[in-house]
């Protein structure tokens, strides 16, 4: 596996991944998705909706960024989202203190324990400042995590406003809305990705924990009494959807939190963990939430956010079960479980072995010659453009230009050669075996069709 420097350079040099405002000497832990990275997110969300949307009959909705801060304080935002902030006295340094003790030592449950006995933790141990190696600490302070800022034109108290944290809230407010326009019936599920903000202690590790990020939600809506079946389900699915684009088994650890751990209207949660070169860690986490959301916004709104079974005609506060999923975390982790080096006559071969519904370009169109069988090329470009990413090369050798391509992960290379212009037919070179089979210009759609198949 590649380690975190090597992918880095990667992303930078193939164009996935820049660093953010690099002109101006960078914004710290601010990221812009290049052309390859732009159509790989594009191409993560549109794996996402079709097998968490599409295929289970659940609904889309885009909801708002900027919210009523009401709904920040009824959903426990305002109050409880924060983290354990602990400041080194020497460097002026700040930390997670959960995270200072689980970096010393996993096994510890941080979850279950209040500033005090971190404190007590960390003095006991001996725990350094990661940064300077001193051990003089400030006492641990919550900090919330929220971004703040101000709505309108006057800056004065009352218009605070804040970004959102998740999406998932979005989902919960708009219950009724869904309920009544789509006239779904429970159990149902609506999903949703875009754009959270948390103003993390700590961001680090490239683009595993930025402080603007995508999420991709799911709130499933079921009858009380089957949300372990639910939860149970889509525990699964999570672990088949990820094998099913390509990642390895060993790469994948079901991390299921202990009963203690729980927070107190959750009966299950679980983290999907993927094998980083820090160790594993989470990249998708399912919880079982009971009414806990609903029956908060009701109270809070005044608005009863509850079902009438058209059959049992029972009226009830439906449960929620909900996987939760960050784009760049799945990014991350398709390009460390997909790079590969190869060594090939004494040279580097490096492939990123990508899913074809994922990879950026399907394939790369290659003329041999640029002057005589660029006009040909250009066709079955222009051709297959219209139903898929399709890249044109034509410059350098064509071995150059086959690394290129297999570097990015595109599945096919397609090499119009002098006889193409008699046969109609061209090569067709795929990325992880390098085998070749001479194919009909016409059949090009049908065997990109079958390739990219979900
Ligand atoms: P962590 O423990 O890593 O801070 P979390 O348990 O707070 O994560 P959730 O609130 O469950 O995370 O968010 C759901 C998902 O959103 C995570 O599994 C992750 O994929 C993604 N995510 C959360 N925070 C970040 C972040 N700062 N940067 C990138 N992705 C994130």
């Amino acid at each position: 596996m590649y380690t975190l420097e090597q992918l880095v350079n990667y992303a930078k040099t193939y164009g996935y991944i820049y660093q953010g405002s690099e002109i101006y000497g960078g914004l710290a832990n601010t990221y812009d998705y290049g052309p390859l990275g732009a159509l790989l997110k594009n191409n993560i969300k549109a794996a996402w909706k079709k097998v968490f949307c599409n295929d289970e009959d659940n609904v889309m909705l885009d909801s708002s960024i900027l919210l009523n801060p009401l709904v920040w304080k009824a959903s426990g935002h305002l109050d409880n989202f924060s983290d354990p902030l602990i400041e080194c006295k020497a460097c002026n340094q700040r930390f997670r203190a959960d995270k200072i003790i689980s970096d010393f030592d996993p096994t510890v449950n941080t979850d279950q324990m209040n500033f005090l006995a971190m404190e007590d933790y960390i003095a006991s141990h001996h725990l350094h400042c990661p940064a300077c190696g001193k051990n003089n600490f400030e006492h641990i302070r919550s900090f919330n995590m929220m971004f703040q800022t101000t709505q309108g034109v006057v800056k004065e108290s009352g218009n605070e406003i804040f970004l959102r944290p998740e999406t998932a809230q979005g989902i919960f407010i708009n219950f009724k809305n869904i309920l009544r326009t789509t006239r779904k019936k429970i159990p149902f599920g609506v999903c949703q990705y875009g754009k959270a903000f948390r103003n993390e202690i700590t961001p680090g590790n490239f683009i595993f924990r930025t402080r603007e990020f995508e999420q991709m939600e799911l709130e499933f809506f079921c009858a009380p009494g089957s949300e372990v079946q639910w939860f149970n389900y889509y525990r699964e699915k999570m672990v088949n959807f990820l094998i099913n684009l390509g990642i390895k088994k060993t790469n994948i650890q079901v991390y299921d939190h202990p009963k203690e751990g729980l927070a107190h209207y959750s009966n299950a949660t679980t983290d999907l963990e993927f094998n980083f070169p820090w160790g594993f860690d989470e990249l998708w986490g399912i919880a079982s939430r009971r009414d806990f959301d609903l029956n908060a916004h009701a109270k809070a709104s005044g608005t009863e956010l509850n079902y009438l079974d058209p059959e049992s005609n029972e009226k009830y506060v439906p449960y929620v079960v909900e996987p939760s999923l960050g784009v760049e975390r799945l990014l991350l982790s398709l390009l460390f479980n997909g790079l590969e080096d190869y060594i090939v006559d004494n040279e580097v071969r490096t492939v990123l072995h990508l899913h074809p519904f994922l990879a950026p370009y399907k394939a790369t169109i290659l003329p041999l010659s640029k002057k005589e069988l660029g006009p040909t090329a250009k066709k079955i470009y222009h051709s297959l453009q219209e139903l898929y990413e399709v890249a044109y090369d034509d410059a350098g050798s064509i071995g150059k230009r086959y690394r290129r391509s297999d570097a990015i992960g595109t599945p096919l290379a397609i090499t119009i050669d002098f006889e193409t212009l008699n046969d109609k037919c061209v090569t067709v070179r795929y990325r992880d075996d390098m085998s070749q089979k001479r194919v009909k210009i016409s059949q090009l759609k049908k065997i990109i069709g079958a390739l990219v198949k979900l």
